[in-house]
């Protein structure tokens, strides 16, 4: 058996695992579950597929990382055949990976992060994940990562260029550049670069990749260079994703969040302004400790009123030693229906989108032989069958709740 890998959790998670791939090619028997601690559902996830493959691969030797194991390495030692517990940045050390490396939780304590392995693969996804920046300097009052993360860390351009010349070589059409807060981007970094400036550079010194796509992005940390390319650089996909997480100026006060409601609206009207049909999602948090319904009913209304049709909706959950936790709870069943509330606003949002793009040609990443995702990532249903990774230009016939229904122009364009 060679090596599989459980990945939770965000891109930057996905991108790591890969990363271990290739670092721990040569172990055989061994399961690596990469864990992720945003939530308390994510970990009980993890757990629980921990526990299944005890049983139903008593053979295999579990290697546990992520940030949960991070944070409490002990309690994932203690379950079911987990024979190490390595921390993020262990997990990117190769020596770490050599067969006869040794035990388990003393790693987390002495790891230094080494640079990573040279990604090339991406487990069956027609779009890679490069890591740009890791950790984080912030301290949302929800928020567990950068105790798991540690400080903003930015991978220099030159080696996110080598990694994504590599992807590239290996046939991938599509980068997103990802990362804990890629906003944060450069501030470590010798003349301080921003992320706008890491974009245009790999832009240019890539010509070869045709589709650029950011991941989650704070709103009220767009630089200019960000925007400029927003406007006028069509390799940059027509679709942002913003960490918004809520849109009562009380909230996000409480959750110690570094944009307003009028920063986000702004940020939205400007994109929208700068490149007209761009596609805009956002992270939300329903039932934020001491979120009133009227204080909910700002976020309703405010999503309502900027139709974002991609939204990641997350019921709050309480993350240990995290300022919130201590703060009034909202009910869970009121979470939850409040999640459901707002995706409810999403998915009006998204028939909306949808419909609009009926007739249009579109540019398509093809994943499996018969889906795939536009440019302005809405999820595709081709009539004729097109080999994974392919770009094309297709013609949208229809929409969907769940997307566009659409023809290929040509076959395997490119
Ligand atoms: S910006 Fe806030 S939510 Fe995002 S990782 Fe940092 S602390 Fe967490």
């Amino acid at each position: 058996m060679s090596i599989e890998i459980l990945t939770f959790g965000c891109r930057l998670n996905a991108y790591e695992s890969e990363v271990m791939r290739g670092h721990a090619a040569a172990l055989t028997d061994t399961v690596i579950v990469n864990t992720c601690a945003v939530t308390a559902e994510a970990e009980r996830q993890a757990r629980q597929a921990i526990r299944r493959l005890a049983r139903e691969k008593p053979e295999a030797r579990i290697v546990v990382t992520g940030c949960a194991a991070q944070l409490d390495p002990a309690a994932w030692q203690a379950l079911p055949n987990v024979t190490r517990v390595l921390g993020n940045e262990d997990k990117l050390k190769p020596e770490s990976w050599a067969p006869d490396s040794g035990s388990a939780v003393s790693d987390i304590m002495a790891a230094r992060e080494t640079a990573p392995h040279l990604v090339t693969e991406f487990a069956g996804r027609a779009r890679a994940f490069v890591q740009v920046q890791q950790g984080c300097d912030h301290r949302c009052t929800f928020c567990i990562i950068p105790f798991g993360r540690g400080p903003n860390r930015s991978v220099p351009i030159g080696a996110v260029v080598t990694q994504v010349r590599a992807l590239v070589a290996a046939g991938f059409r599509e980068i997103v550049l990802t990362g804990v807060d890629i906003a944060s981007y450069g501030g470590d970094l010798p003349g301080t670069p921003s992320l706008g400036q890491l974009a245009r550079r790999l832009l240019a010194l890539v010509p070869e990749l045709p589709r650029l796509r950011l991941s989650s992005i704070d709103p009220a940390a767009i630089d200019p260079d960000l925007w400029r390319l927003i406007a006028d650089e069509p390799r940059l996909m027509p679709h942002l994703h913003l960490s918004l997480q809520a849109a009562s100026d009380l909230i996000l006060k409480r959750m110690k969040r570094r944009h307003s409601r009028a920063d986000a609206a702004a940020a939205i009207a400007r994109a929208r302004a700068l490149r007209p049909g761009i596609a805009i999602g956002a992270d939300l948090i329903a039932g934020f400790p001491t979120e009133t319904d009227a204080l909910f009913d700002e976020t309703l209304r405010f999503v309502a009123d900027t139709a974002l049709p991609y939204l990641h909706v997350f019921p709050y959950s309480e993350r240990p030693g995290t300022p919130a936790a201590r703060m009034p709870a909202v009910p869970k069943p009121l979470r939850r229906e409040r999640a459901a509330r707002l995706r409810e606003a999403g998915t009006r949002a998204a028939r909306d989108f949808f419909a609009s793009q009926v007739g249009r040609t579109i540019s398509l990443l093809t994943e499996a032989d018969l889906s795939g995702h536009s440019e302005h990532f809405a999820p595709v249903r081709l009539s004729s069958v097109a080999s994974p990774g392919s770009l094309l230009p297709a013609r949208v016939t229809g929409a969907t709740p769940e997307g566009l229904t659409a023809d290929a122009l040509l076959a395997d364009a490119a």
